[in-house]
C-alpha cells in the first residue's frame, strides 16, 4: 500500500487541481482526498510535487526483438520510468517486424517478465511494412496491440490506409501514419531551407509531410476510421488536422519534445540533431507551439529511437534518424511550454495522459478503482541530463549536459515505484 500525502493533484479528467492525498492499494488507486490515513501504507511525502495519472507514450522504439545492442525493452522500460512515463507504445518496426500475432505476443511476454512500466506495443498497418498486403491485424488485435503503424515508412498508397482504416474500424484500432511524400524525401537528411543550404546537406521542404497529411485526411473522410498523425512537424500538416477536427472527423496528432523545442538553426552536421521528420523552421516550430497550447495537439509522443554509437556517432549524411527522448520529455515540456507560460498546468499533464489515452480509445483517470499508475513530478527541482547516465543502452540526445528546471520525481506502475529519483 502507498499513501501519497500532501501532493498537488492535477487530473484532467475529473479536473482536479488540489492538494489531496492518494490511497494506492495493490495495482489500483483505493482513495483520492484530503487527510487520509492507512496505518499499512508507505508514507510518500509529496508537498512540492506535482501528482498527475501515469503518463502515456504513444511513439517510442524499443528495438527488441532485433537490436538489442540499441536498446532492449527492459533497458528501454526503464528509461521510460526515468522519464515518468508508466506505459510506452513500441513501434512494429523490429526484426522481425511485429506484423504478426507470434511477434507481439514476444513483445507482451517479453514485457511481462522485464519491463518496468507498461508496453502496449503497435502492430505494422502491412506484412513486414512493405506496403503491399495488410499484415495480420485482426490476430495482432487479439494478441494486444493498440494500433497500427508502418512507422519508418509512411502507409505506402491511399487505397492501402483506405483497407487498413476499414478494416481497422470494425476493430475499433486508430491507424497512425508516418506522413511522409516519398518522391521529395528522395535521399534528404534535414529540412529544406537557408540553414540546409549553409550546410550543403540535401534537404526536404515541409510539404514532404503535409502532402501525406492531406492524402491522410482525405481517406479518413472516405472511411470513418480513427487517424493518427505520427510526430507532426509542419504549420500545414497542423491546419490540416485543424480542418478535420472542425469537419468532425477522428483525426488526431502528437508532437515530439525536440520538434517543439529546436527549430533548423540549431542544426549543424552533429548527427545527434538528426532526426525524420527533420527539425522544423522557426515558423512551423511556432505553429506547432500554437496548437499544444490551444487543443489542436492531441499528445505529447517521445519518438525514442536510440541508435547505438557505432552506427549513429557517423557523418550526418551517413547516420540514421532519431534520437532518444524518454528521460527528458518531461523537462522539456516543463521548461518549453509551462515555464514560458504557453500552456497551463493542467493542459500540459492532458498532453501526457488524457490526449494520448483518448488517441487510443482509453480512459485515464486519477480516481478511486482505476489503475494505480501515477506520475509524480516537481516543477523545479534543478537538475541536468547526462546522457551517458541515461537507463537507455544508446545515449543520441542532443540535449545531453542540457541544466532543467523541473523533473520527474516519481513514477508508480500497477501500485509498485518504478522509478524514483
Ligand atoms: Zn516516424
Ligand atoms: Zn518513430
Amino acid at each position: 500500500m502507498l499513501l501519497i500525502k500532501n501532493g498537488r493533484v492535477i487530473d484532467p479528467a475529473t479536473k482536479t487541481d488540489a492538494t489531496l492525498d492518494v490511497l494506492v492499494d495493490g495495482d489500483r488507486i483505493a482513495a483520492v482526498g484530503p487527510k487520509l490515513d492507512a496505518a499499512a501504507a508507505e508514507v510518500i511525502d509529496a508537498s512540492g510535487w506535482i501528482v498527475a495519472p501515469g503518463f502515456i507514450d504513444l511513439h517510442c522504439h524499443l528495438r527488441e526483438p532485433g537490436d538489442e545492442s540499441s536498446e532492449t525493452i527492459e533497458s528501454g522500460t526503464r528509461s521510460a520510468a526515468r522519464g515518468g512515463f508508466t506505459a510506452v507504445c513500441p513501434m512494429p518496426n523490429t526484426r522481425p517486424v511485429n506484423d504478426n500475432a507470434s511477434v507481439t505476443r514476444f513483445i507482451v511476454d517479453c514485457a511481462a517478465s522485464s519491463a518496468a512500466v507498461r508496453v502496449w506495443p503497435i502492430g505494422a498497418v502491412s506484412a513486414s511494412s512493405k506496403g503491399e498486403s495488410l499484415a495480420e491485424i485482426a490476430a495482432m488485435k487479439q494478441a494486444g496491440i493498440v494500433a497500427v503503424s508502418d512507422d519508418g515508412h509512411p502507409v505506402a498508397s491511399a487505397k492501402l490506409l483506405r483497407q487498413a482504416m476499414e478494416y481497422c474500424r470494425s476493430l475499433n484500432l486508430p491507424v497512425i501514419d508516418h506522413c511522409e511524400e516519398a518522391s521529395l524525401f528522395a535521399g534528404a537528411v534535414m529540412r529544406e531551407g537557408d540553414q540546409s543550404l549553409r550546410l550543403g546537406l540535401r534537404g526536404m521542404p515541409a510539404a514532404t509531410e503535409s502532402i501525406c497529411v492531406g492524402r491522410d485526411v482525405q481517406v479518413a473522410a472516405l472511411t470513418g476510421g480513427r487517424l493518427h498523425i505520427a510526430h507532426l512537424s509542419a504549420a500545414e500538416s497542423l491546419a490540416l488536422v485543424r480542418q478535420a477536427k472542425s469537419a468532425g472527423l477522428p483525426v488526431t496528432c502528437e508532437v515530439t519534445p525536440h520538434h517543439f523545442t529546436l527549430t533548423d538553426q540549431d542544426v549543424g552536421y552533429d548527427s545527434r540533431f538528426k532526426v525524420n521528420p527533420p527539425i522544423a523552421s522557426r515558423a512551423d516550430r511556432d505553429a506547432l507551439l500554437a496548437g499544444l497550447a490551444d487543443g489542436a495537439v492531441d499528445a505529447i509522443a517521445t519518438d525514442h529511437a536510440p541508435h547505438e554509437p557505432a552506427r549513429k556517432d557517423v557523418e550526418f549524411d551517413r547516420a540514421p534518424f532519431g534520437m532518444i527522448g524518454f528521460e527528458t520529455a518531461l523537462a522539456l515540456a516543463i521548461d518549453e511550454l509551462y515555464h514560458s507560460g504557453r500552456i497551463t498546468l493542467p493542459r500540459l499533464v492532458e498532453l501526457f495522459t488524457t490526449g494520448p489515452a483518448r488517441v487510443l480509445g482509453k480512459t485515464r483517470r486519477l480516481a478511486e478503482g482505476e489503475p494505480g499508475d501515477l506520475t509524480l513530478f516537481s516543477l523545479d527541482h534543478p537538475w541536468t541530463f547526462h546522457a551517458a547516465e541515461s537507463a537507455s543502452r544508446s545515449h543520441n540526445s542532443p540535449f545531453d549536459n542540457r541544466a532543467f528546471r523541473g523533473a520527474p520525481m516519481m513514477t508508480i506502475v500497477a501500485g509498485r515505484v518504478a522509478f524514483r529519483r
